[in-house]
């Protein structure tokens, strides 16, 4: 982009949204781009350009983003909407420059209905805000994922998030009641926050999980509960993971529904007992937990451990669940003392890569599915790195389950074309879960990295995406790229 043009960039985005809402300087710009990444990361460190937006902006209000989209629209300039960064994804990369639209500054509160257990929220509040204020009134939303402290709702809507209570409480997608969005070409649409209809197709699962691609989320009513009278925790170990398996989905299917339900496999267990507690233990770990009423929770409690003593399970007691629940975020975020945690969060480590393949599939071929992944990595990935990858298995619905299975590679050679690496272990991973009829990912979204993929999940699906995309952004401004949808 030109000088000129830059600076009359510059000047419509401050007639819309004030001076100090225009982001100008190079830093702030950089940081934009450098968020979790691992591939802007990794050009960085090879002193390599990273795609870095244009200009970016801080809209308050719904008006500024239509005002902001609107003028992209005229201009054919791309616009990337942004959250708080922390997808690995790629989808909030600002890969073709234009506006980067950081939605941080409308974070209101704007209703909280105890009537109808609803919550109104703008887009850019911290999961963690929107919690706590829940909580301080005796609410929760239900939506406690990893990202807690890295995630707005916006992006956790634009991204089909999962917190750790899904199993009962849902994924996000779930909770959705109603939403304003500002369309590709800045007119705004709102739909009601209803419990159900059956007045045509469902418009909020058309922008729920279109990763900035359909338009910008600027508001959204979403259910919340009544704050458990009880929450209750259990740990079970398991002689090897199949019981465990097998343990897990009478458990869900019989409708004795936990809250919390993350199942490790064999080398996810033994690690997790040696490092936590410093005993050698064999098999497969579970731990399990109950949000309701007292009386309620007993009985599902007392059920599920009768499923899993007759599967073999043997009960590690409630404090050891317990203590993973509070713990639950001290591998995610830094401390002064762990600096180690910093780089986990990052992606990797600066000498190697990371990443996580999560995917649902059906309970007849998840087992399968998640053995395959694990062999297909070992054999390509194992002989030349160091590399190793473990499994947990922690979002649990009637008719299948997720996994999410987390690789690294370490001791990569230096004159390793590192992107093509990267790139090569996506690609021996994800078309093994299409192959078992899973999905291309459960809860991260595809963004740049594995919108690739999406035209092999559902058969013709895709050329609908393709179609609506063309329909309500004919210019293609709104964060091309993403899903597979074809950039500048
Ligand atoms: C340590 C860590 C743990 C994680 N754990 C979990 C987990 O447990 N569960 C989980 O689901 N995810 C998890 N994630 C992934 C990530 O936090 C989520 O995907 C989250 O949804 C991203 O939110 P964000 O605000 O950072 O969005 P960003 O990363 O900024 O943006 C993500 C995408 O949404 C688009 N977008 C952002 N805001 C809007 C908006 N208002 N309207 C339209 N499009 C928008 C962007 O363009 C981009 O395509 C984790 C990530 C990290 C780093």
């Amino acid at each position: 982009m030109s000088r000129i043009s830059q600076s009359l960039l510059y000047e419509e985005l401050r007639s819309i949204v004030g001076e100090e809402n225009v982001v100008e300087s190079e830093q702030e710009q950089v940081a934009h781009s450098m968020n979790c990444n691992w591939y802007t990361r990794q050009l960085w460190m090879d002193d390599e350009a990273i795609p870095v937006p244009a200009v970016g902006v801080y809209p308050h209000t719904t008006e500024h983003v239509s005002q902001i989209v609107a003028f992209a629209h005229r201009e054919g300039i791309p616009v990337t909407p942004f959250g708080m960064g922390s997808s690995g994804m790629g989808g909030n990369v600002p890969e073709y420059g234009g506006i980067l639209v950081d939605l941080k500054r409308m974070k209101d509160i704007v209703d909280v209905n105890e009537e109808s257990l609803t919550a109104t929220v703008q887009p850019g509040i911290g999961n963690w805000e929107y919690e706590d204020y829940l909580n301080e009134r005796g609410f929760t939303s239900g939506h406690l994922p990893a990202s807690h402290y890295s995630a707005t709702v916006g992006g956790m809507l634009a991204l089909r998030s999962a917190g750790r209570l899904s199993t009962a409480y849902g994924k996000i997608e779930d909770m959705i009641l109603g939403m304003e969005v500002v369309l590709p070409t800045g007119e705004v649409v709102k739909t009601k926050p209803v419990p159900a209809h059956a007045a045509g197709p469902d418009l909020d699962q058309l922008f729920v999980g279109s990763e900035g691609a359909f338009g910008i989320i600027t508001e959204a009513t979403l259910k919340i509960h009544h704050f458990p009278d009880e929450r209750r925790f259990r740990a079970i170990l398991f002689p090897d993971f199949e019981s465990g398996y097998t343990a897990m989905r009478k458990i869900v299917q019989k409708g004795l529904t936990p809250a919390l339900a993350r199942l490790y496999n064999e080398e996810e267990t033994a690690r997790t007992f040696k490092e936590t507690w410093g005993v050698e233990k064999e098999g497969a770990y579970v731990i399990l937990s109950w949000d309701g009423p007292e009386p309620v929770v007993d009985a599902k409690e007392r059920s599920a451990l009768e499923i899993c003593t007759a599967e073999g399970g043997e009960d590690m007691g409630a404090d050891r669940g317990r203590e993973w629940w509070e713990n639950k975020y001290a591998d995610y975020y830094p401390n002064e003392d762990s600096v180690q945690n910093y780089q986990a969060l990052r992606g990797g480590h600066s000498d190697g890569m990371a990443g996580t393949v999560t995917t649902s599939v059906p309970y007849d071929k998840a087992e399968e599915a998640y053995q395959a992944m694990e062999t297909a990595f070992e054999e390509k990935f194992g002989d030349e790195y160091t590399a190793w990858i473990h499994a947990h298995f922690s979002h649990w619905y009637n008719s299948g389950t997720m996994f999410y299975s987390r690789w690294h590679i370490r001791d990569i050679p230096a004159d390793t074309d590192m992107l093509k690496l990267y790139n090569e272990v996506w690609s021996t991973l994800v078309p093994i879960s299409l192959e078992y009829d899973g999905v291309v990912d459960h809860h991260h979204g595809t963004g740049r990295l594995l919108g690739r993929f999406l035209r092999k999940q559902d058969e013709g699906s895709h050329d609908v995406l393709a179609n609506i995309k063309e329909s309500i952004d004919p210019k293609n401004i709104m964060n091309p790229g993403v899903m597979g949808l074809g950039g500048h």
